[in-house]
């Protein structure tokens, strides 16, 4: 199979830098293009290099359209706003588009969804196998242990600079625990307790937020029961888990017809 380009847009933010070095490094893909948006200081820099790998004559633009139209896939990690623009050009350019970016609104989950019915979309609060894997897990035991018996929690840290909460990745377990007790997440989750909230409403899934220094990303998801408590945890220790998991989605998706796509299709954790 021939080289597959890859266009990398937010190519200047964290995950963007580390998106740069990780395609550049694998095999059977190279970094087609770059995008930042207009106004931004890295335009014109070569990507290589803004990512520390040294020059590799791709340059950062704020010109999606011609970038999509010469390449094979985009990796995204941005912003939702940003996102669903991205995903109405990769529906135009009929590339893939992998979505790694967190915080949508039920609007932007709208609109990203109206864009697979011409785009290949993948995607995920956590491109990490460990994570998709931990996600298996928990539905599991959240189907085995008993709602009346078993209190399910989940408990995220990041970073100081991690604009959206809870994380991406802790609604991902949350969705994972509600499907294994067979409920909705939306109507039965507590996403922040403060004063005085009462006793624990039985059957809710509640979330709990820390923020603070450069943690990349750790969640544990508890199941505490009398006399027992179960947790899960997973731990990311360097973004080239997420960068690794994104550039495997666009290998997958290359040349697969359209639809909106999960990680655990990707990785056949799918059941
Ligand atoms: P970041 O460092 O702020 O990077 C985001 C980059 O996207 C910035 O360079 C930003 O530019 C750029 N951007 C925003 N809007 C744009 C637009 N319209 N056009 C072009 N570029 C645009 O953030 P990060 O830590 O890399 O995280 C990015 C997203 O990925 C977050 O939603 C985060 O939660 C998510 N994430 C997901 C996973 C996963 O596995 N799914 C893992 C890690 C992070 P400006 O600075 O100019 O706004």
């Amino acid at each position: 199979m021939s080289d597959i380009g890859l266009v990398i847009v937010g190519a200047a933010g964290r995950m963007g830098q580390t998106l740069i070095r990780t395609v550049h490094a694998m095999d059977g893909m190279h970094v087609a293009g770059a995008i930042e948006r207009p106004g931004s200081p890295f335009l014109g820099r070569d990507a290589g290099e803004l990512a520390g790998i040294g020059i590799i004559n791709v340059p950062i633009t704020d010109d999606p359209l011609a970038a999509f139209a010469g390449a094979d896939g985009v990796l995204d990690f941005t912003s939702p706003d940003a996102s669903v623009e991205f995903a109405g050009y990769a529906a135009q350019a009929r590339i893939a588009h992998v979505i790694g970016t967190t915080g949508f609104t039920p609007a932007h989950e709208a609109q990203v969804a109206a864009a697979a019915h011409h785009a290949t979309i993948v995607k995920s609060g956590n491109m990490s196998l460990g994570v998709n894997l931990l996600a298996v897990l928990v539905e599991q035991a959240a189907r085995a242990l008993d709602a009346g018996d078993f209190d399910i929690e989940v408990l995220e840290m990041h970073h100081r600079h991690k604009v959206d909460a809870p994380s991406g990745t802790a609604l991902l377990l949350g969705e994972a625990a509600a499907k294994g007790r067979a409920i909705a997440l939306a109507e039965n989750s507590v996403r922040v307790r403060d004063g005085q909230t009462g006793p624990r409403e039985a059957g809710t899934i509640g979330f709990a937020t820390l923020r603070g220094g450069s943690v990349i990303g750790e969640h544990s998801v508890f199941l505490a029961g009398p006399g027992e408590r179960i947790t899960l945890s997973h731990e990311a220790g360097d973004r080239g888990v997420f960068a690794h998991g994104a550039a495997r989605a666009a290998l997958w998706a290359h040349g697969r017809k359209p639809g909106l796509y999960s990680m655990l299709d990707v990785l056949g954790l799918n059941t």
